[in-house]
């Protein structure tokens, strides 16, 4: 772009950012620009908003673990003595889309029992998706946990609803990813009809960044899902000199999520009981004969599993700001995502494979906060200016 061509760009963005300030006064949107790109909006009627990003709006830094396992989640049935165990775990970095999914196919297990009384452990988004189907299909069901729902896992999930990083492309077969595909659609299928502020799940616009066109137009078997896909240039987005891969999908705050469904749980006659299984004698030693073992990372111990690993994970929380409607992913140096949820602004992260240390790293959140801020910074410019 020439120098001309950017300074009449720039001050376009400028005099539309003051119109986007003056409209929005009065509110306690931190929103600051308003950006020019050639393509309107896909879903979102508004203008577009940048969240104001800087270190002393951070609030607080999270850390969890994904329960990774290279070979893809495991959902079986297998006999234990006199019990009938059904695996439901090991979703890596895409539990929280694939609740009611994987959920399903657990219960399909018993499908040719008749019901009666089941143990679930676990109380993350597997065990509560579980046992509300189990409940639905008839069966009295109790839920031990060593933790109630706000101290899980499932309770750090960023929220978007995406099944991605659940397994190693390498290590998994057709069948596997037939599973995937199925679970991925019925989950998707069950949240579109929770959407609402009830259970924490809105629609959004998503903006994958990269610095390059992108190489591959296919991302999953289960694309179809992502509504008003398309591939953007630079100039048709505000996100500076940069590719973006759009899509439409569900933005889910966890802890509303979690909450409700364990009110769902009790409405539906649900027991809760705070145990933590040491050995897998004392899962044995239950009193239901039909046990679901929705533990996450916690079946590496208690089960033995080898394949399952932790993926760490950081996450920093800003206050929320309600003037911004869509989430990005990439978009500078390392992983880095924007969602804005409800209860925060939230900006991650970090994969960080087999790692099972709980410190926060401040010079990630550093990364973090700085990455985000250059990119709202840039909004609707070139990329470099700062
Ligand atoms: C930073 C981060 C971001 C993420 N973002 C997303 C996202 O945007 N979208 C997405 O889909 N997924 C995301 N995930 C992944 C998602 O959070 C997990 O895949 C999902 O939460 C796993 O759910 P779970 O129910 O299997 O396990 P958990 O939520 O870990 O629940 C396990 C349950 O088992 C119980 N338990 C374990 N061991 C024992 C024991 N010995 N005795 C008794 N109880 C036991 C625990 O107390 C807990 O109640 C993210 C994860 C992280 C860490």
């Amino acid at each position: 772009m020439n120098d001309k061509r950017r300074r009449t760009r720039r001050s376009v963005v400028k005099g539309l950012g003051a119109l986007a300030l003056s409209a929005s006064a009065g509110c306690t949107s931190t929103a600051a620009l308003v950006s020019t790109p050639a393509r309107p909006r896909a879903y979102s009627r508004k203008p577009w908003a940048a969240p104001n990003v800087s270190m002393d709006a951070v609030i607080r830094v999270v850390v969890g673990h994904r329960p990774f396992r290279p070979n893809g989640f495991r959902v079986e049935r297998e006999r234990l003595d006199d019990k009938t165990i059904v695996h439901n775990y090991g979703h890596g970095g895409g539990g929280l889309s694939l609740g009611w999914g994987s959920s399903g196919l657990a219960v399909r297990e018993v499908g040719d029992l008749t019901p009666g009384a089941a143990a679930v452990i676990g109380s993350g988004i597997m065990g509560l998706c579980t046992a509300r189907l189990l409940q639905d299909a008839g069966w009295s069901v109790t839920i031990y946990t060593r933790d109630v729902y706000r101290h899980t896992t499932s309770n750090v999930a960023a929220g978007e609803w995406g099944p991605f990083s659940t397994h190693d492309k390498s290590q998994v077969d057709a069948a596997f990813l037939a599973r995937l595909d199925w679970a991925a659609r019925v989950s998707h299928h069950a949240y579109t009809s929770l959407t609402g502020p009830r259970y924490g799940i809105r629609w959004l616009e998503g903006y994958v960044l990269n610095d390059k066109p992108f190489a591959d137009s296919r991302r999953s078997s289960f694309d179809d899902l992502f509504a008003y896909r398309a591939y953007l240039e630079p100039g048709e987005h505000p996100f500076g000199n940069r590719y973006a891969r759009r899509s439409v999908t569900m933005q889910i705050d966890p802890g509303t999520l979690l909450r409700q469904l364990t009110d769902d749980v009790y409405s539906a006659g649900g027991k809760f009981v705070i145990r933590n299984f040491e050995t897998l004698d004392d899962v044995l030693a239950l009193p239901e004969p039909v046990v679901f073992n929705c533990t996450g990372l916690g079946a590496a111990a208690l089960f033995g599993d080898r394949d399952l690993v932790a993926a760490k994970g950081q996450l920093v929380f800003l206050p929320p700001d309600p003037a911004v409607d869509y989430l990005t992913l990439g978009g500078g140096r390392g992983l880095l995502y924007m969602f804005p949820r409800s209860d925060v602004l939230l900006l991650g992260g970090t994969f960080r494979y087999d790692d099972n240390s709980r410190n926060a790293e401040v010079a990630e959140t550093e990364r973090i906060v700085e990455e985000h801020r250059r990119l709202f910074a840039s909004f609707g410019g070139p990329t470099d200016v700062d």
